[in-house]
């Protein structure tokens, strides 16, 4: 007997219990003897390393001629593609099974009819999904070439009818129009809107993504677009001129607009934070180009946007720290100790709830507990599971530096021809993330008692 048990708890595990039990109820019913169980999991928690495991070992069962007779719940269940029914079909002709039994119904393998079924079944379920996507498209698209508008809620500048124009939203647009043709930026823009009070379609306060698209959306100049293309004329008014529209898509598209902060990349990245409010810095090069990282005032973000602190003399610092420490004693006996002792440890959990997991899902199938007795046991197993992989992923994310442990000096020679992708590893490996202090009034030089390192090892 072939049974698939799948991730969904509510909806598919059902299926599966049903699928156990009509199957030992009508091997019995042919007095045959109790069928062995093949069990596929789709369960999430191993999928990686069980993916149709026992499927292809039930193949190479049937080839070796251990199987006299196949039970599955339905043959759509069985295989999942037309090429693994037409595989299946070829081993089962040249091992000489013929008995299929599926609890809709018998179907004889030696028979040519029998085949047919199968192979017209599975033809049907494939060209179903085909069908069902392509009049989604078909509709889509002629939804758009007419000129309707697109369901979702309410456009910003019309009434919930989509037809009508609300002026109060059709002025601000306007507005908006105006002043990203004079050169403000989408960010300035939000912030004004939000401190004005105006709110979205929806009511909520305005980021960047949605205005920009916003601003670029064909549907403000009365035209409908279909996958970023304008297909056609809407059916209703326009509050932009299709000029000044095709301006704004024209401009906001524009990738040089997107400012050039990636022209030179930051190796801190992601490591800094603000000392004032606790924010992530994020990379953001001074009027004069000069790089440093900021505390940025976000649309719809707490931090406090006072924080800034210049890149280059930082980053030399902080590899400085790093490579200096790699230099040390101390470091490789804690990470060498570290690494054998708790990284054992998470890996032995990790395969213990893992074969734990396992062995619950097999008792289930050979019916030695009941689906709830699963479904309850199975949970607290899981966690840990996951409990165990993070942990043992923190162990290992030390991996980038063992390369280099005691020798800082022979890094410091070699740093400048990693790629930024290997230095940022080394430097990840160490330090969790480092604090940058607010600076002292009137300093306006380097101040190294402003980084605050705080190190994984
Ligand atoms: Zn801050």
């Amino acid at each position: 007997m072939y049974v698939r048990i799948s991730d969904d708890r509510e909806g598919e595990s059902k299926g599966v219990a049903r699928q156990l039990k009509d199957g030992f109820a009508l091997a019995e019913a042919r007095g045959w003897p109790e069928p062995a169980v093949y069990n596929d999991n789709d369960k999430s928690a191993w999928k990686k390393t069980v993916v149709r495991d026992d499927f292809r070992r039930l193949l190479a069962d049937i080839k070796d001629g251990l199987i006299d007779a196949l039970i599955v719940y339905d043959s759509d269940r069985f295989y999942r593609q037309p090429r693994e029914l037409e595989e299946f079909l070829d081993i089962c002709e040249g091992a000489k099974l013929t008995q299929l039994t599926q609890v809709t119904g018998d179907v004889d393998l030696a028979s040519t009819d029998g085949k047919l079924t199968l192979r017209i079944k599975a033809a049907v379920a494939v060209k179903e999904s085909d069908d069902k996507s392509r009049r989604i498209k078909r509709k889509h698209l002629e939804l758009a070439e007419a000129g309707e508008r697109n369901g979702g809620g309410r456009g910003f500048g019309y009434e919930d009818d989509g037809k009508t124009i609300r002026q109060a939203e059709a002025e601000v647009l306007l507005e908006l129009k105006d002043r990203i043709f004079a050169g403000e930026s989408i960010r300035s823009l939000c912030f004004d809107l939000n401190e004005r009070g105006i709110k979205t379609a929806t009511g909520g306060e305005w980021s960047q993504f949605p205005l920009r698209r916003l601003m670029m959306s064909a549907g403000i100049s009365g035209r409908r677009e279909h996958n970023g293309e304008i297909v056609a004329v809407g059916k209703w008014p326009a509050i932009i001129a299709t000029e000044d529209s095709d301006r704004l898509r024209a401009m906001l598209k524009d990738p040089a607009r997107r400012k050039n902060q990636m022209a030179r990349r930051y190796l801190l990245t992601g490591m800094l934070r603000c000392g004032r409010c606790g924010a992530p810095l994020v990379a953001r090069p001074r009027q004069d180009k000069r790089r440093r990282y900021v505390c940025a005032r976000q649309p719809g973000s707490e931090a406090c946007g006072k924080l800034a602190i210049l890149s280059d003399e930082l980053e030399e610092m902080v590899v400085e720290m790093v490579l200096h420490r790699l230099d040390g004693e101390a470091l490789p006996r804690a990470l060498a100790a570290q690494h054998d002792d708790r990284g054992d440890d998470h890996q032995q959990e990790v395969d213990a709830a893992a074969a734990q997991l396992e062995e619950l899902a097999g008792l289930y199938a050979a019916q030695s507990i009941s689906a709830a007795e699963w479904m309850a046991a199975r949970g607290p197993i899981e966690e840990r599971l996951e409990r165990a992989k993070r942990k043992l992923a923190d162990v290992d994310g030390t991996t980038a530096i063992h390369a280099y442990l005691g020798g800082g000096q022979d890094l410091r020679e070699r740093w400048k021809e990693l790629s930024m992708d290997r230095q940022r590893a080394v430097l990840g490996a160490l330090i969790d993330h480092i604090t940058i202090g607010p600076a002292l009034v009137g300093r306006n030089f380097f101040d190294p008692d402003r980084v605050a390192p705080t190190w994984r090892v």
